[in-house]
């Protein structure tokens, strides 16, 4: 092998590792998923896990609710329970910066339909991604596949690409009928995640954030925000929860960063006439004939 070939391998090889590691978390946690559980208990046990088992969170896992379609994760001592809801769980792990990224919907609300259209979606994508496939024939497959249940995919949220350490890299997967995509290569690895709903199919920004990330470095005089700033360099690109935070001066902190723009949340998005949201999301390796999901 040259040494190119290895290093590509050895990379694969991690993001493998982040797959499984994933994959069991993720069949752990989904039955702790009830009414009446705490929902920062769901949170916490994602985290830790993905640690004890050799793995990082990517980010912070996304517990986000009905009409919440991402983002959503609890806060400290936040003391939350499940209820009748639509539970989107959305979880990262990663193997020196390589992520797997995937979710599920677990229903407690009565409405098996919204979460079988997303996954249906997913396994139709799945299906015909190949290396030289167009990104629109995927987002055509996924609108097609949730519209024939009689509601809508969430046309402004995409899948993605994963890099080291950039749990958002190009190209964006299109969950629509758009008129240019782009075509995939053998060895590419890409999150696939659509959203079905009963609203009109589109999300905008609520009210609250939890989960940020760093986006530029500057020297910032004020010893407090200096502190916090060193707590998040762990991180690197990659969202956290203000949870894994020390809290001692801990909003007066994040509210400097913010305003020097060091840092930037990622407010919980919500569906903007209020559907119900479901979730599927893998992460595959495109192969020359199909693709491998790193995260079943
Ligand atoms: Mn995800
Ligand atoms: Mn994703």
């Amino acid at each position: 092998m040259t040494d190119k070939v290895q290093e590509i391998e050895e990379i694969i090889g991690k993001y493998r590792t982040a797959g499984k590691i994933l994959s069991q978390v993720k069949e752990e946690a989904k039955d702790k998923i009830k009414i009446g559980a705490r929902i920062l208990d769901v949170a916490n046990f994602v985290e830790q896990r993905s640690i004890e088992l050799g793995g990082q969170p990517a980010f912070p896992c996304n517990l986000s609710r009905n009409d919440e379609a991402a983002h959503a994760t609890p806060s400290a001592g936040d003391e939350s329970v499940f209820g009748k809801d639509m539970i989107k769980m959305d979880l990262g792990v990663h193997v020196d910066g390589y992520i797997a990224d995937a979710a599920l919907t677990i229903d407690l609300s009565g409405n098996p339909d919204i979460v079988k259209a997303s996954e249906d979606a997913l396994y139709a994508a799945v299906d015909i991604i190949k290396s030289g496939i167009d990104t629109k024939e995927i987002g055509a497959i996924i609108e097609d596949t949730i519209t024939g249940y009689g509601l809508k995919p969430i046309s402004n949220l995409t899948g993605h690409g994963l890099a080291q350490y950039y749990a958002h890299a190009p190209p964006s997967i299109p969950n629509r009928h758009i008129d240019h995509g782009v075509i995939l290569s053998e060895g590419d690895i890409i999150a696939i995640e659509p959203f079905a709903t009963d609203g009109a199919g589109k999300v905008s920004d609520g009210s609250w954030a939890e989960i940020y990330h760093v986006i530029g470095n500057r020297p910032v005089r004020l010893p407090a925000a200096r502190k916090l700033l060193k707590q998040m360099e762990q991180y690197k690109t990659l969202p956290f929860a203000k949870r894994w935070l020390e809290p001692e001066k801990l909003d007066f902190a994040l509210i400097q960063l913010e305003k020097a723009g060091i840092v930037t949340s990622y407010p919980v998005l919500k569906e903007v006439e209020g559907g119900l949201v479901s979730q599927a999301e893998h992460t595959v390796i495109v192969t020359d004939d199909g693709c491998e999901i790193l995260t079943k």
